[in-house]
């Protein structure tokens, strides 16, 4: 799967240079992945006629897509869906990460890493990275994701017994920002860094401000309300950051974006707690490949995920939606690295992006 994947991309990198001449060289893999989240972003955004006025997100949207993904059954707030992001687990049950708390969490040793929630070590898409080697960072916008940073720290990380010992820090880089510009200024300085040093980096970034104007209006989808214009400021960071990438030779070409959200919003109006309220629950979940392709819907390539009824947000093994817990271990395959150890969502690592010879994408 992984070298098909890679051969793919190749080809598809390969097919847009006209120039080439010479015989293919492998400069044109994925060496940096973003998986960015949006919080509380609702699937309407991106879908036309509000995609119109998102250029940016527009962009993302040329790869393989869906605005029917799903967040955790259980939860359809902030902290448990991205735990459940960089963990490739559930909220629930025994191989679920079980972190139920969304404020700031209580210092290690007091119940304040995930370790402790769930009773042994919950290994994240960064212990997989940085045990291989792969530099890492969480540029977030939020002072609770710190539980990552605790979680996975010098201290709490598990002790690196793949190849050369990378160390129990499993975060390089850890930054809490105070607005959605500052984050995208760290995640470039990040992977410009990464990129000089000669290295492949993973990066985890998040915007908040779309959450926190969701609050005080009421995920109101008409013009000009606070959710709106907090939408366009996200849309307008993730330009700069689309901009930093092309006009820097060394990233153009080699970094991955996979752009997903915690949660909708609206039920209640200013909250979107209801876990079972299609508009908190219902989100989208998009792949750019670095280079601009045809769109093509997610749903129609992977048969053994199941596009569910809008209504639901369905449990059971057998009705398996595309949910945000798919993207760590999804980001984990794009860079060529296994699934993290005990995970369950797309654990197989096959969430795929390119369609098989045959299928039909609609
Ligand atoms: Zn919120």
């Amino acid at each position: 799967m992984l070298g098909c994947f890679s051969l793919i991309v190749s080809a598809i990198c390969m097919a847009t240079d006209s120039s080439n001449t010479s015989p293919p060289k492998n400069t044109n893999a994925i060496n940096h992945v973003i998986l960015i989240s949006v919080d509380g972003l609702r699937s309407e955004l991106l879908q036309s006629p509000l995609i119109e006025t998102h250029p940016s997100m527009a962009r993302l949207l040329r790869g393989p897509h869906t605005f029917e993904a799903r967040t955790d059954p259980d939860s359809t707030v902030t902290l448990p869906n991205h735990v459940g992001m960089v963990t490739g687990r559930l909220f629930a049950g025994p191989s679920g990460h079980n972190w139920l708390g969304n404020s700031n969490p209580p210092k290690p040793g007091a119940g304040g890493t995930l370790n402790e929630m769930h009773g042994e070590y919950v290994a994240s898409m960064f212990d997989v990275a940085s045990d291989r080697g792969v530099a890492t960072a969480v540029v977030v916008a939020k002072s609770k994701f710190v539980l990552l940073d605790q979680s996975y720290d010098e201290t709490n990380g598990a002790v690196d017994i793949v190849g050369t010992d990378d160390g129990r820090d499993k975060i390089d880089t850890f930054i809490t920002c105070k607005e959605s510009d500052q984050v995208v200024s760290e995640t470039l300085k990040f992977i410009q860094h990464s990129a000089e040093k000669g290295g492949r980096s993973l990066s985890f970034v998040h915007f908040a401000e779309t959450d926190s104007a969701g609050h005080a209006g009421a995920w109101d989808l008409a013009d000009e309300t606070e959710y709106r214009k907090a939408v366009l400021r996200v849309d307008s960071a993730i330009g700069r950051l689309l901009s930093g990438i092309d006009s820097n030779a060394a990233l153009r070409g080699h970094v991955a974006i996979v752009l997903t959200s915690d949660h909708g919003g609206g039920v209640p109006p200013r909250s979107h707690t209801d876990s079972k309220a299609p508009i908190n629950f219902t989100i989208p979940f998009l792949v750019w490949l670095g280079v601009d392709q045809a769109p093509s819907d997610l749903y129609a390539i992977n048969t053994t995920r199941i596009r569910p009824d809008k209504a639901e947000n369905p449990r059971t093994e057998g009705a398996k939606p595309i949910r945000n817990a798919e993207a760590g271990n999804l980001v984990l395959m794009m860079l060529g690295l296994p699934a993290i150890p005990n995970s369950s969502v797309n654990a197989a690592q096959d969430l795929i992006l390119i369609p098989s010879v045959g299928t039909t994408v609609r």
